[in-house]
């Protein structure tokens, strides 16, 4: 049996390696998962904090209101027809005509109209300059103009110079202000009424009138470099049509009215997926008939505006839709007009001129003023990291001198002895108030603050109730706290304790000063260390790109006592890298003078 005994020992021994071996590859495996759970924690938290939502109110179509220009003057003649457009961060307008003074029997002379090639721009939707009087191209109505890779282009549209008339050709411009005529002839029919819309990295031209022949059309034309020009179909399936308007719209194409060329018209709404195959929505919509309305879209929301219908109804409306399907109806202040122009500018919807049902041109411009950040209406929106940006109107904070952006301003360095250039105001501060909660009004970077937005609205739903008391600071601001500062101390003091103008991080607009509820948001105080807040912050506030500029026990490098409400904006990438190290900002710059 003594072979049998030894082979139970060896089965025994094999046993015993074998547990060893299984607890090894266990300790193993749950040290991998562990690590990958710190991984996969860390991704997560980016993605659940960072990259979905934020708490910003969403568009309550009910709150919409609409404020009139008629305090400010410096606008364009009055006109329909015109073409707007948005390019290299302004409003634009060009052409159009105006017949106030051509009404005979009640009715327009549309020959003895004034007509407009002027070119006129704005950046804040109030104050226009007229870019040019007269254009190189025709005087013109109703063309279209769209931008293909930083260019745009021009076609269709009528000129009341008989030499012209439907000849518009093809016109491209770099600056919206000289334009280059590339082509006498297009490969359609010359029209007006059409609808040229950039849908899915195409461009499709779509329908439109030849009133002098009485042509009317229902065809799909598109293009990818704005030159070339492809017939997708002859006949879209819906009746042919000018003054229609097509709005793209949770990734369809929505055809709302439009007309006949006797100037009937239609009421039906069809929808795409290509632009070319169109679907009954209704034939009798809830909008009811309309022509010469436009569109917008805005926070979820399609909105038709304006438009007539066969009887010139006089009251000004808007439809708003979240699925193309269910239409809200809003009366407005303004009178019903039509061929309108819209555009959506700076989270604001601008109404620009128009027809008025009564034939009477009008130069009048409203936008919208529903409180877009009011906190009644919370509903949660995506921004992501970089790509977001809140635009605000009017924003009250400084103008820049720099242009430098802000991911650049982000890994900026300032400190004791790296100082910014004379009259340094960066690129795109925003104002916080109204936002989250502040001290007054409080400016910051756009970036920072849209990540600062997101780090409180976390930090509330961890029960943790933060405030910023300071963001961006001139030299002056800086300067009067410095002398405030050094009054209370003296000069060598103030100078570890507040930064001199041109010396300091928030000169730069990245530099918050935060408090917290349970010291009742008091400012600059060395009691914020001591709280729940202050912990939440240190744990977190690298996750939103945020770092402490001026930890204790670290006089030596950033040359500044301790300041607990101190956090500066570095981005995600550097934020993490500081957290992970336990550095300051001062130290990462530093290490990578030396790697240099
Ligand atoms: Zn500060």
């Amino acid at each position: 049996m003594l072979p049998k005994q030894k082979c139970l020992y060896n089965n025994k021994d094999y046993r015993i390696v074998l547990a060893i071996i299984v607890f090894l590859i266990l300790i193993l495996v749950l040290l991998n998962i562990s690590d990958k759970g710190n991984t996969l924690s860390y991704i997560d938290k980016l993605e659940s904090l960072i990259k979905k939502t934020i708490s910003v109110p969403n568009f309550d179509f009910s709150n919409l209101k609409w404020v009139s220009n008629a305090t400010t003057s410096k606008v364009w003649a009055a006109r329909d027809s015109h073409t707007a457009f948005i390019f290299k961060d302004k409003m634009w307008i060009l052409g159009g005509l105006d017949a106030n003074n051509a009404i005979e029997k009640g009715e327009p002379n549309y020959d003895k109209a004034i007509y407009f090639n002027d070119v006129w721009n704005t950046t804040d939707g109030l104050n226009w300059t007229r870019a040019i009087e007269h254009a190189n191209f025709p005087l013109i109505r109703s063309t279209s103009v769209f931008e293909v890779k930083g260019k745009l282009f021009m076609l269709g549209g009528y000129s009341p110079d008989t030499k012209v008339g439907y000849d518009i050709g093809l016109w491209t411009s770099n600056d919206g202000i000289s334009w280059t005529k590339e082509k006498t002839k297009l490969p359609w029919v010359e029209r007006e009424g059409q609808k040229v819309i950039k849908f899915k990295d195409k461009y499709f031209m779509i329908g439109g009138v030849n009133y002098l022949s009485k042509e009317r059309f229902n065809d799909v034309w598109v293009s990818t470099d704005g030159y070339t020009w492809s017939l997708e179909t002859n006949n879209a399936g819906w009746q042919p049509r000018w003054d229609m308007e097509i709005s793209e719209f949770n990734g369809k194409l929505w055809l709302t009215g439009g007309m006949t060329s006797e100037v009937k018209t239609f009421g039906d709404e069809w929808v795409s997926n290509d632009g070319i195959k169109w679907s009954l929505v209704y034939k009798d919509a809830p909008y009811g008939h309309k022509q010469g309305h436009t569109s917008a879209v805005s926070n979820g929301s399609l909105m038709i505006i304006s438009g007539l219908d066969d009887n010139n109804t006089s009251t000004g409306e808007v439809w708003e839709t979240k699925d193309g399907i269910h239409w809200t109806k809003q009366i407005t202040n303004w009178s019903a007009r039509e061929d309108v122009s819209v555009l959506v500018f700076k989270n604001r919807i601008w109404i620009l001129g128009g027809m008025n049902y009564d034939y009477h041109w009008t130069n009048d411009i409203y936008f919208s003023d529903y409180n877009y950040f009011d906190g009644s209406t919370i509903n949660s929106q995506t921004f992501t990291e970089n790509t977001g940006k809140i635009d605000l109107y009017p924003n009250t904070c400084p103008s820049a001198t720099s242009t430098i952006s802000s991911q650049d301003l982000s890994e900026t360095f300032v400190s004791r002895d790296k100082r910014l250039p004379d009259g340094f105001v960066p690129s795109n501060l925003v104002d916080l108030n109204g936002l989250v909660k502040t001290d007054g009004d409080v400016c910051l970077d756009n970036l920072a603050a849209q990540n600062l937005i997101m780090m409180f609205n976390q930090a509330k739903k961890d029960n943790v109730l933060l405030s910023i008391n300071f963001g961006y600071r001139s030299p002056e601001k800086q300067q009067e706290m410095f002398d405030f500062y050094a009054k209370q101390s003296s000069p060598e003091d103030a100078s570890e304790g507040i930064a001199k103008p041109y010396y300091s991080e928030h000169q730069l607009g990245m530099a918050a000063d935060l408090s917290a509820k349970s010291i009742n948001y008091l400012g600059v105080s060395t009691k914020f260390a001591k709280t729940e807040e202050y912990k939440w912050l240190e744990n977190n506030a690298y996750i939103f790109g945020f770092t402490l500029s001026y930890p204790e026990d670290k006089k030596d490098i950033t040359g500044y006592k301790f300041e607990p409400w101190h956090y500066r904006y570095v981005g995600q990438q550097t934020a993490k890298i500081l957290h992970d190290k336990n550095i300051t900002f001062s130290e990462y710059i530093n290490n990578q003078k030396v790697a240099d």
